[in-house]
């Protein structure tokens, strides 16, 4: 039986990694995968985390299974930053948190959630959006429509035209927004798109799925999750995936979680009932080391001021690269204007490239990045900055 089951071509992305991990130029930067970076190019454990998986090794007794929400300290320490301490949500328990492998595992579970409750639901997704949102969600059996966001051209969101395509939601549809960060574009909602998007939601009455992987990788905590706390100020509803993976770097541990808020707190607890008996039928029991490490973190002041400086430390950097790069870019040729770059969040952003352009970067200069030219800002470090710059500047010549 599993003979006949043909060969799939290789993932894009990780393509691209083998290809760069074979390449002998020792020039060669990979600005393809999606992980943070150090100055030295490295991707270090956090010394918080250090520091924790230290006293969970002194501490952990048993490694009996998790209850199947998970850690409850992780869970609480999730909703906390995702909503704030006091948000009414978490007051009223209006909102049901559960751990998940990952965000991805997140987005997973609430797909199984949103098939279950509105087998005809349409989830609108973002044109460009993260490349695994299309399997992770349309795996359940849900159809996915297409709203414009990033603007090639201007190099910025068409808030005009998505508004226009998102009035065609209606009450059986959710829209899946990213909170801060969008991957790939690096382009963000202003808190005045946010609020112009929450007053059509209500008017229309679709549920916002809001997907927050790179939370502390904008502009901060608090500042990141402004959409996700306005949501659910104004709107009886909202389904939310985090990810501990970029904000913790905690990636492998498959860390994250998936919070629904509810018109009441007997909705909430309903929809804990019908979530827990989905991912029972998926995995059961999520991990438990690296929310474990999640509740020590949160719940420890010494490690969560730590946590809180390396964010700062990891954001400042990746921004501080945005404006260099910027800046070389725009000092080696005059064709393109690479300013935006600056203007963007997160690790991401589209160079704007044409695939041949891409393709020579990765022949000629060993350059790599992904075809639609979406380069990790994270991959540039001092010792390459000029080297990238002048490359790209040549490709463009
Ligand atoms: N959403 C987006 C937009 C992402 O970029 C990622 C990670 N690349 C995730 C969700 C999921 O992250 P993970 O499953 O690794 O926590």
């Amino acid at each position: 039986m599993l003979t006949e089951l043909p060969l799939l071509p290789a993932d894009p992305i990780l393509g691209l990694s083998a290809a760069y991990h074979a390449d002998t130029n020792p020039d060669k930067v990979d600005l393809g995968v999606g992980v943070y970076k150090t100055e030295q190019g490295n991707t270090p454990i956090l010394a918080c985390v250090k520091q924790a998986e230290a006293e969970l090794y002194q501490n952990e007794s048993s490694k009996v299974y998790t209850p199947p929400a998970g850690v409850p300290g992780a869970n609480r320490a999730a909703a906390a930053l995702a909503f704030g301490e006091q948000h009414a949500v978490i007051r009223d328990q209006r909102v049901a948190t559960i751990q998940t492998p990952g965000g991805c595992g997140a987005l997973r579970a609430a797909a199984e959630l949103i098939a279950k409750a509105k087998p005809n639901a349409t989830i609108w997704v973002s044109n460009p959006t993260w490349g695994n949102h299309v399997p992770l969600l349309s795996s359940a059996g849900i159809t996915l429509k297409e709203y414009p966001y990033y603007d090639f051209n201007r190099q910025a969101i068409d808030f005009d035209a998505m508004l226009e395509a998102l009035q065609q939601a209606g009450k059986d549809d959710l829209v899946l927004l990213h909170a801060c960060c969008h991957n790939p574009s690096g382009a963000d909602l202003t808190p005045n798109q946010w609020q112009q998007i929450t007053e059509l939601a209500a008017k229309r009455g679709f549920t916002p799925f809001i997907d927050m992987a790179y939370q502390g990788f904008g502009d901060g905590i608090v500042e990141d999750a402004y959409g996700v706390r306005l949501m659910a100020d104004q709107l009886p509803e909202l389904i939310l995936a985090t990810s501990f993976s970029k904000n913790l770097g905690l990636y492998r541990e498959r860390t994250g979680s998936l919070s629904i808020v509810a018109p009441s707190a007997t909705g909430a607890a309903a929809s804990l009932s019908q979530i827990l008996s989905i991912t029972r039928g998926l995995y059961s029991m999520p991990p438990a080391h690296g929310s474990s490490l999640v509740d020590i973190i949160y719940h420890s002041e010494s490690l969560h001021a730590l946590w809180l400086q390396e964010l700062t430390d990891m954001r400042e950097r990746i921004s501080g690269l945005r404006e260099q790069l910027v800046g070389a870019l725009n000092s080696t040729q005059q064709q393109m204007n690479f300013s935006f770059i600056a203007q963007q969040r997160g690790m991401f952003s589209f160079l704007g490239l044409s695939t041949a352009q891409v393709t020579r970067l990765k022949n000629e200069f060993s350059v790599y990045m992904t075809d639609n030219s979406r380069v990790n800002i994270a991959g540039v470090n001092g010792a390459n900055l000029d080297y990238v710059s002048r490359a790209i500047g040549q490709v463009l010549s």
